[in-house]
């Protein structure tokens, strides 16, 4: 692994514009489990209940949606940034972020001092919670709150609407202007580090191969294997905290030789 960190040091030390692909894999180490690991939320919940119209259409549905929120809400609002989300905020003090994309709704990135205007939330965030029928916004502490009190489907005090996290589930068109603006970073960049994701949801997963076909250099920083890694430029498998925190750091010795 340590041979992977330090190329990825000279890969971003030789880049001009690193854009950072994300899954959940980045905040793991902040209490926010991912869905796929042992213990993620697919080996407790039904994937097929999370699908945007079982969320209209089904009550029971509901339920169990909200109840996942009920166990998602605390570690969200109890959770601070990584190393690798401090990480991509290095990078920016470099001059060499592009963006973030991320797959996370957890708001991280930003907290560890990206400029929003330059996160691109492709799935959303976790951190508003929308009314389905009038658009109302509220915030998430507020809904969490709701669900401890014993309610089980929040409603919009507003209309009576469906409350709903502004997340996209599956089912659900991803946002046209986060996806249409990850395109456009991934075919700007030199360099496309994809770091603690499967790889696997579409249609994200294809960011970082538009990348590459752009002519950048892709690198995988993942745990588990992905179905990229023989066609990636750098495959390291480790932490995402800890090699992108090091790997910076190497990248950052290399500026100042
Ligand atoms: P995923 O659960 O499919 O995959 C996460 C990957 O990260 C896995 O391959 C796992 O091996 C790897 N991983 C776990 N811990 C790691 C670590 N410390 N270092 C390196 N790798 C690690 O998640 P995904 O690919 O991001 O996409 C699935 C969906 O999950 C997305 O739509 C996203 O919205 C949602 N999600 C988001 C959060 C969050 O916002 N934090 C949490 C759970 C799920």
């Amino acid at each position: 692994m340590q041979e992977g960190i330090k190329a990825l040091g000279r890969a971003i030390a030789e880049a001009e514009k690193v854009v950072v692909f994300t899954g959940a894999g980045v905040s793991t180490e902040c209490g926010i489990p991912d869905f796929r690991s042992p213990g993620g939320l697919w080996s407790r919940y039904d994937p097929s209940d999370f699908y945007f119209h079982r969320f209209l259409t089904s009550e029971a549905s509901r339920k169990v949606y909200w109840r996942m929120y009920r166990e998602f809400f605390p570690l969200l609002h109890k959770a601070s940034p990584g190393r690798a989300h401090r990480a991509c905020k290095r990078l920016l003090e470099m001059g060499k972020l592009l963006a973030v994309i991320t797959q996370n709704v957890d708001g991280l990135h930003q907290r560890a001092g990206v400029p929003d205007e330059l996160v691109v939330e492709l799935h959303g965030r976790a951190t508003e919670v929308r009314c389905l029928q009038c658009q109302e916004v509220y915030c998430s502490e507020e809904i969490e709150r709701r669900l401890k009190g014993g309610c089980e489907v929040p409603t919009c005090d507003r209309c009576g609407g469906l409350l709903k996290p502004a997340t996209v589930s599956f089912g659900q068109a991803l946002p046209p202007e986060a996806l249409s603006a990850a395109e456009k970073y991934a075919k700007e960049c030199d360099l496309m580090i994809a770091a603690g994701s499967s790889l696997l949801v579409h249609p994200a997963a294809m960011i970082p191969l538009i990348a590459q076909e752009g002519g950048a250099k892709l690198a995988i920083v993942n745990l588990t294997p992905t179905p990229y890694d023989e066609r990636a430029d750098l495959v390291i498998r480790g932490e995402a905290g800890e090699v992108m925190e090091k790997a910076v750091e190497e990248a950052m010795l290399a500026h100042d030789q």
